[in-house]
């Protein structure tokens, strides 16, 4: 039986979905607040230099689930982009994430690879069981890398003591006793060729689907609705009734330059007297492109406050507590499904963005065959 679905959100959660759907034969109509698809991924060409900017923020493509891969190549070409970035910090520029070009920089050595691992473990902290981000990143690194390059950075981003976070952010020895400086491990990256918003409007184009922009959906209507999907926050959806869970912010403050500002696309601030964590210049996310102009971000971190958008999840004990009474309300509701970065309230990349709209709509798609109810979330939020 066709239904009446409504999806809440025209980023990838959404659009994913209902390309999904729309595929099987069910009919959807999508509404997003903004004036444009594609969410935070939203791209789009600044007139003056033609400079493909990355408006909430630089997003670069990388997954090694090729599935993943082979559904966005059906939407977009994308051209091969490696990040590879840099670091402003004590009047130096070092390369990141830490590799041996950055220990034999920073430490005035030749070290090969051996020699880099054995000295960095003469620097590490013995912290049997490190209590918080602080003793961890001591106990990988020693005291020396985590001033110049993990302290003051994580205290911008995360706006507290880094010994207020817990140890389980650093997962691993962020080293690389190597001179690779590719920031991502996966195996397929690359950028689409005409930005994220073609990709995303090329996803929607589907006669199975109905477009709305400028659109906010009042959840109080939900129930007009054999389903919705929704991709908006998932405290909002119950009007912040228990609180407001906790996120960072990002200001973006503009400039332009004539000509190549930095050389690169990332340049990473780790003072704390640098008030910006990072520059990104949006012309080298596309270095087959040619521009002589150049559009650039500094980017401040700020606690999110009511208006402002949320980007990163804090995930702390207190947003923890919160969040499940937020998941024992969502659990009451029959005819939502709450999907994507903002509905399960987790930092999720574009390719696990994509991989769980696609593994959610074929759950909604076998739940209906059978008569089973749709499932709560897209993946479990705690
Ligand atoms: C600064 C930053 C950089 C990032 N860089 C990368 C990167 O390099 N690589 C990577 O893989 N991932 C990156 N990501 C992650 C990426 O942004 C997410 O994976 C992606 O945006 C998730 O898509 P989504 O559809 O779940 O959410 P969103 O993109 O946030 O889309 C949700 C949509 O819902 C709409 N909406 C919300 N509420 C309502 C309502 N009530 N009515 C109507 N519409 C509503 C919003 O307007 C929005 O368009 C980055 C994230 C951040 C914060």
């Amino acid at each position: 039986m066709v239904e009446r679905i409504g999806i809440v959100g025209a980023g990838f959660s959404g659009a994913v979905i209902a390309r999904a759907l729309a595929e099987a034969g069910q009919p959807v109509t999508v509404v997003d607040a903004r004036p444009h698809v594609a969410g935070n991924c939203h791209t789009a060409r600044d007139p003056d230099t033609d400079v493909m900017v990355h408006t909430y923020g630089p997003h670069i493509f990388h997954t090694d689930d090729d599935a993943v891969w082979s559904y966005v190549n059906r939407f977009s070409r994308f051209m091969p982009y490696k990040n590879r970035v840099k670091t402003t910090v004590l009047d130096s520029v070092f390369s990141l994430p830490i590799n041996l070009h950055t220990i034999n920089q920073f430490y005035g050595k030749t070290m090969r690879p051996d020699e880099a691992r054995a000295f960095v473990a003469t620097q590490a902290h013995d912290i049997p069981d490190p209590a918080n981000f602080e003793d961890q990143a001591l106990a990988f690194v020693g005291p020396d890398l985590y001033q110049a390059f993990f302290k003051g950075y994580t205290q911008k981003q995360w706006g507290c003591d880094p010994r207020a976070l817990p140890a389980s952010i650093l997962k691993r020895l962020p080293l690389r006793f190597n001179y690779d400086d590719n920031y991502f491990f996966h195996r397929h990256q690359g950028m689409p060729v005409e930005g994220y918003t073609a990709l995303v409007d090329r996803i929607l184009d589907h006669p199975g689907i109905t477009l709305h922009l400028n659109t906010p959906f009042d959840p109080a209507t939900a129930g007009d609705w054999d389903h919705v999907f929704w991709s908006g926050p998932l405290d909002g959806f119950f009007g912040y009734a228990h609180g407001r869970l906790g996120y960072r912010t990002l200001d973006f403050d503009r400039f332009t330059y004539e000509g190549d500002y930095q050389g690169c696309a990332v340049m990473n601030y780790g003072s704390v007297d640098v008030p910006y964590t990072r520059i990104t210049e949006h012309k080298h996310f596309a270095p087959w492109e040619d521009h002589t102009g150049s559009v650039l971000y500094r980017e401040v971190p700020r606690a999110c406050t009511p208006g402002d958008i949320p980007y990163y999840p804090i995930r702390l004990v207190d947003e923890k507590a919160m969040l499940a009474t937020y998941v024992a309300a969502a659990e009451t509701v029959q005819n939502v499904t709450f999907v994507g970065r903002l509905g399960t309230y987790r930092y999720l990349d574009m390719d696990v963005t994509i991989r769980e709209a696609l593994d959610c709509a074929d759950a909604f798609l076998a739940a209906r065959l059978t008569d089973r109810p749709a499932p709560t979330f897209g993946n479990a939020p705690l």
